[in-house]
């Protein structure tokens, strides 16, 4: 059996980000309008800062202006939820993202109810997840959204295909295996009760894995064919003393020579969040000022 196809979730992500960005400068151009995202980051989690100066930056490359509010790690709940609701009314901005995790004392549930759901581009809003569960329109969770462009991109008709998701988070799992389901897939939802996950993982012919244990999907678990998707991304040490490397959850060498197509990690679904979270701004920006999503023109 052949190598499995690589899935070049960068490419994906870059031709998207570049559609975006002639589609914004169409709108700008014909209605005035820039779209505006504001990221907000309270307390001062490395990680969370690498992740927003990136979607910053992405977004200006967009045309989207980025804006990102920095507040301490003593932010109340109230002063955080004051906050979004001044962004809800702030007439430039027409997505808003909290960047999570928030620090302990804050109720993550309670400031996502305070975002409006109109502006509301992770998709997190129980309005949009509810939305998305009864199949009306509304702003979908990037990196679920960004997965369906993946397997999108691998194979043509999911019709019938049985999807196992292995995970059920809410900003994950539960909206992906809602997404497969909407394009008709047979889905099963697998996750840490799961009894005998690599027999339910062998009938998948699209296996979402979205976990957050390193190669914990063995190439065993995969049926001959099958698309993978791997979301996971956990740090591990690599074989230079003192030093790390990001994994997935999927065993990628023992899984490539097995499945028909499969994501690497990184450069698979990791760069197509970002460019999802753009896209969701655009439709915000179109939305909240009823004009038409511009076409994206030539290259
Ligand atoms: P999460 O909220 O921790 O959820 C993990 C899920 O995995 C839970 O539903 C859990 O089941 C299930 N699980 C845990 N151990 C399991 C096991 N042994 N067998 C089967 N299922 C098991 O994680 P998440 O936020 O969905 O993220 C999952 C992974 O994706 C992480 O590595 C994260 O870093 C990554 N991620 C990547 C992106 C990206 O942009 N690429 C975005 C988001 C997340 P229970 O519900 O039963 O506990």
């Amino acid at each position: 059996m052949p190598e499995a196809k690589l899935i070049d979730g960068k490419a994906i992500a870059a031709a998207l980000r570049a559609e975006i960005g002639r589609r914004t400068a169409a709108l700008t151009a014909a209605h005035g309008i820039v779209p505006g995202l504001a990221t907000v980051l309270v307390g001062d989690d490395p990680a969370s800062r690498v992740y927003v100066r990136n979607k910053v930056r992405q977004a200006d490359e967009a045309g989207i202006h980025g804006v990102t509010e920095t507040l301490p790690e003593t932010t109340t709940e109230q002063e955080l939820v004051n906050l979004v609701r001044r962004l809800n009314d702030a007439a430039d901005i027409h997505g808003i993202l909290v960047q999570l995790p928030l620090p302990g004392h804050i109720d993550a549930d309670a400031v996502i109810d305070a975002i409006d759901p109109g502006k509301d581009v992770d998709g997190f809003h129980a309005i949009n997840a509810g939305r998305l569960m009864i199949g009306r329109p509304g702003f979908v969770p990037c990196t679920p959204k960004g997965c369906m462009m993946l397997v999108d991109s691998a194979i043509d008709d999911l019709t019938g295909a049985n999807a196992v998701v292995v995970g059920r988070s809410n900003i994950v799992g539960k909206p992906m295996a809602q997404l497969l389901l909407a394009r008709h897939c047979t889905v099963t939802m697998a996750h840490s009760r799961t009894r005998d996950l690599a027999e339910v993982c062998r009938r998948a012919d699209i296996l979402v894995a979205a976990v957050g244990r390193a190669r914990m999907i063995e190439g065993g678990w995969i049926k001959p064919g099958a698309v993978v998707i791997d979301v996971g991304i956990n740090r591990v040490p690599a074989e230079e003393e003192g030093k790390t490397r990001l994994v997935g959850d999927v065993d990628f060498e023992a899984a490539r020579a097995v499945a028909g197509a499969i994501t690497p990690v990184p450069g698979g679904v990791g760069p197509m969040t970002i460019a999802c979270l753009l896209q969701n701004t655009l439709e915000a920006a179109c939305r909240l000022n009823g004009v038409e999503m511009p076409c994206a023109g030539n290259t």
